[in-house]
């Protein structure tokens, strides 16, 4: 709903105000009307010779308004010697300047039904905030405290113009950081702000002059005093309800009013801690609902550092588990489902790395083209899947003798190389000569058979072979191969000068450059 319509568009003089800050676009029917105690008590305001009896009376037409100044005045905010029972009782107590204050605060807050999606109760408790905290630091404009906590607490009226006209793009004031971004967003958005409009509508509510000029300089003296203090109790009262604070937001509250007030940190502390727990008070007292926690600045700080914290932590396991999907993606492109050995792709990559780092450090790099021997009979005999069993057997064996720095890899079929980095002629063959005598003495056993297995090994080594590439290596490797296979099967042959020779080797790579 919105404000009880007392001060109709009839009652002020629109064109004129209308005029005087071009709020073109916006319509007296946009603009808030007070409730009907806080318009009578405002048009006190200017009675000079107002007697306190005259307020009482405009007080207690409303029982719930005098309810909440008797409990005022019983509250921890007050701290009353004795109890308050009677609200004449409370306005002895508290004296004129204060009873027209909260006179006219309380009667404000009466609304607090849903307009449209406008949350009149967060809207009160966030100014309610601005009120407590302007009112704290009122010293810097050497403002009444009275006054302070009311300009405060109109801050912000101006929002519900806004955002009348604009209710999805309207900023809340408790989510914005400055009142500078406020100011930035909204003459972005609709050519006037919401202290523009604000100002103008405590001007049309017959607010004390004090209280409209500090809404009014909010925007239109940005270096002034009022624009200063607005923007620190801004920060304050942004920190109270502040489960989500930033460390950012922090700092930026503490460097302000170290700026502003030579404030200290600890000196911060306490008014942070006082403002904090009237704010709390207060909503406690015109049951409002209200985010404060009662933190100290020193524990929001620290939780929201523990906040930067668990967001570094889940960060850091976000990209545990992308490198262990990464690892996982890697294994399965580059290695043999069937033997769980690396694959030909893998071979292709690595291989010429590691001989391109041997050539370059120096030393020998060296292939063994390994083969079953007479497989197809295997299968032939005892079917592809004890096949499948010989090819998983032989790469466990293949692989259970190398060093780390060495791989096994399946080419293809029943055919792997190993690769061995560091290993001299002689070296690869005694190597070879292991795989060999491993294989054929440890036949495959299954449930009911002993199947003998042997492989044959066509080993080089760049300590001999002038190679180009790994190309060029392993089909020297291969022809040695054939040479095994052709010479009996069951042996490993080295790549010799008396081979190559004979083969009158010349490589595919070269014939194709020539
Ligand atoms: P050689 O001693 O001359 O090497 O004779 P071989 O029988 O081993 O050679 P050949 O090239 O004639 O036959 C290779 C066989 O390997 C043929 C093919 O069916 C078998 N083979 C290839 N890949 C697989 C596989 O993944 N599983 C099984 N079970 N057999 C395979
Ligand atoms: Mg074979
Ligand atoms: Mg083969």
């Amino acid at each position: 709903m919105r404000l009880a319509p007392n001060i109709t568009g009839e009652d002020a003089p629109k064109g004129k105000l209308m005029e005087s800050i071009q709020l073109k676009k916006l319509n007296i029917e946009d603009l808030p009307s007070p409730p009907s105690v806080a318009v009578k008590l405002l048009e006190l305001f200017d009675d000079p010779d107002v007697a306190l009896k005259d307020i009482a009376k405009v007080i207690q037409v409303d029982p719930a308004l005098t309810a909440k100044i008797v409990s005022y005045c019983n509250s921890p905010l007050i701290q009353a010697a004795r109890p308050i029972e009677t609200l004449d009782g409370a306005i002895v107590m508290l004296g004129m300047g204060a009873v027209r204050m909260l006179a006219l605060s309380f009667s404000l807050f009466n609304v607090a039904e849903e307009d449209g999606g406008f949350d009149y109760s967060a809207f009160w408790t966030k100014s309610l905030a601005l009120a407590v905290s302007t009112q704290s630091i009122s010293h810097l404009t050497q403002m009444n405290p009275d006054e302070s906590f009311l300009a405060g607490l109109m801050t912000n009226i101006g929002e519900i113009a806004v955002y009348r006209q604009t209710p999805d793009d309207a900023l809340t004031g408790s989510k914005v950081n400055s009142i500078e971004s406020v100011i930035k967003h909204e003459n972005k958005l609709l050519g006037f702000n919401r202290f523009e409009v604000g100002a103008e509508i405590l001007s049309r509510w017959n607010f004390p002059e004090a209280v409209v000029q500090f809404v009014k300089d909010i925007n239109q003296d940005q270096t002034g005093k009022q624009r200063r203090q607005a923007d620190l109790s801004w920060q304050l009262a942004s920190l109270f309800s502040s489960a989500d604070a930033t460390l950012e937001q922090i700092q930026s509250c503490k460097d302000k009013f170290h700026g502003e007030l030579a404030i200290n940190e600890e000196a911060l502390e306490l008014l942070f801690a006082a403002a904090q727990t009237k704010w709390i008070d207060y909503a406690k007292l015109l049951s409002f609902r209200h985010d404060g926690t009662a933190m100290s600045l020193r524990d929001i700080e620290l939780a929201a550092k523990a906040k930067m914290t668990e967001i570094s932590i889940s960060h850091v396991k976000a990209q545990q588990k992308i490198a262990a999907e990464n690892e996982k993606l890697r294994t399965t492109v580059y290695r043999d489902p069937l033997t769980d050995v690396l694959n030909r792709r893998a071979y292709e990559e690595q291989s010429s790395q590691a001989f391109a780092r041997c050539c370059r450090v120096k030393s020998f790099y060296s292939l063994l083209v390994v083969d079953i021997d007479y497989f197809k009979e295997c299968n032939d005999s005892y079917g592809h899947q004890i096949g499948d069993e010989a090819l998983i057997h032989i790469a466990k064996l293949l692989t259970s003798v190398l060093r780390e720095y060495d791989n096994v890899y399946r080419y293809g079929g029943e055919e792997f190389i190993v690769t061995l980095s560091d290993c001299n002629q002689e070296m690869s063959l005694a190597v070879a000569e292991r795989l060999r005598e491993l294989v054929e003495s440890n036949p495959l056993r299954t449930d009911d058979k002993v199947i003998r297995l042997t492989i044959s090994v066509g080993v080089v080594s760049t300590e001999f072979a002038n190679a180009q590439s790994v190309v060029e290596l392993f089909e020297m490797a291969d022809k040695c191969l054939y040479r095994a296979k052709a010479s009996g099967r069951n042996q490993c042959i080295l790549m010799t000068q008396d081979i190559l020779d004979s083969l009158n080797f010349q490589s595919t790579e070269t014939i194709e450059q020539t």
